[in-house]
């Protein structure tokens, strides 16, 4: 990998209320949310200097927090305006934003009642590649050995670090073998997600999706359901099993970094991005730079 490390770039971090130098932001390695995954953190993108769906993420990380028993130690607008500020110091007009929140170094214990909860926000330059022709090649996907847990196992509305474990290993898994990304069951054997991105499927004109009981509901998720209604697409949120999949004549993810992305293949089932893929891309790409 040539690129720089992300520790070592040009720029400035908001770090617990503070704008510092990029590099100057750093943590203890005594700190609870690296030993026991006590984070939480938001992917935002940002086009024409607009966040994307600011509020809907800002709520999500709060809830987030919620979930995991911590309290983040400032107010969404005091973090939505930290945000503004810093895509303008940074001069970010098309990128990501990274807002993140840890339990620090008080107790290194499954206890944490007295840690301190620390937040940064960093962003940096990231243009969408919208090129929707290069894009209608698709990506591969081979299903993950691994499965998303129960809903009882972990509470999965929130996007915290620890559920990004099996992601990991499944996308190492899947590149490792020649594939771009893993398509994750659920334990019951039901189609879940990609790594980090929901699946859609197409049949006509009827879009067919995991109900999200077991995994995050993607803001993005919820876009295109929206714009695909709005296109008097039928849209139908089911159990899918993967003896399903033929049924299906396109497949895309969607994600905020994913954006929307079509799928050619899972494992050796084929799909061809077509006229779902193509239409819901081009209303995508007006909604983010409306
Ligand atoms: N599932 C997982 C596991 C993710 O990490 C993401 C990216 N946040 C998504 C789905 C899509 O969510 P969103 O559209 O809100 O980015």
């Amino acid at each position: 990998m040539s690129a720089i490390p992300f520790d070592q770039r040009d720029g400035v971090i908001w770090l617990d209320g503070e704008f510092v130098e990029w590099s100057q932001a750093r943590l203890h390695v005594l700190s609870h949310g690296l030993h026991y995954a006590s984070t939480v953190y938001e992917g935002e993108r940002v086009y024409g200097g607009k966040i994307f769906k600011l509020h809907e993420h800002t709520q999500r990380l709060y809830r987030s927090a919620q979930l995991m028993d911590f309290a983040i130690p400032w107010s969404p607008q005091e973090l939505q305006a930290a945000s503004r500020q810093l895509l303008q110091r940074n001069a970010v007009l098309d990128g990501y934003l990274r807002p993140v929140a840890w339990r620090g170094s008080e107790m290194i214990s499954t206890s944490a009642r007295f840690n301190r909860v620390h937040v940064a926000i960093a962003c940096w330059q990231w243009p969408s590649y919208f090129d929707p022709e290069a894009r209608m090649a698709g990506i591969r996907l081979k299903t993950a050995d691994w499965r998303r847990p129960p809903p009882q196992s972990s509470p999965f509305e929130a996007k915290a670090s620890g559920h990004y474990q099996i992601a990991t290993l499944s996308k190492h898994d899947a590149e490792n073998n020649g594939y771009h990304d893993a398509l994750m069951l659920d334990w019951r054997g039901h189609v879940a997600e990609a790594t980090s991105a929901n699946v859609f499927f197409a049949k006509g004109r009827t879009l067919h999706t995991p109900l999200a009981d077991c995994f995050l509901n993607g803001i993005t998720r919820q876009t295109v359901i929206e714009l695909a209604r709005a296109l008097d697409y039928q849209v139908i949120e089911r159990t899918i099993l993967p003896t399903d999949l033929g049924d299906f004549d396109e497949c895309f993810l969607t994600g905020t970094a994913a954006e929307i992305t079509p799928v050619q293949s899972i494992d050796q089932q084929r799909f061809e991005p077509g006229i779902a893929c193509r239409e819901l891309i081009a209303a995508y790409t007006s909604t983010v730079n409306a």
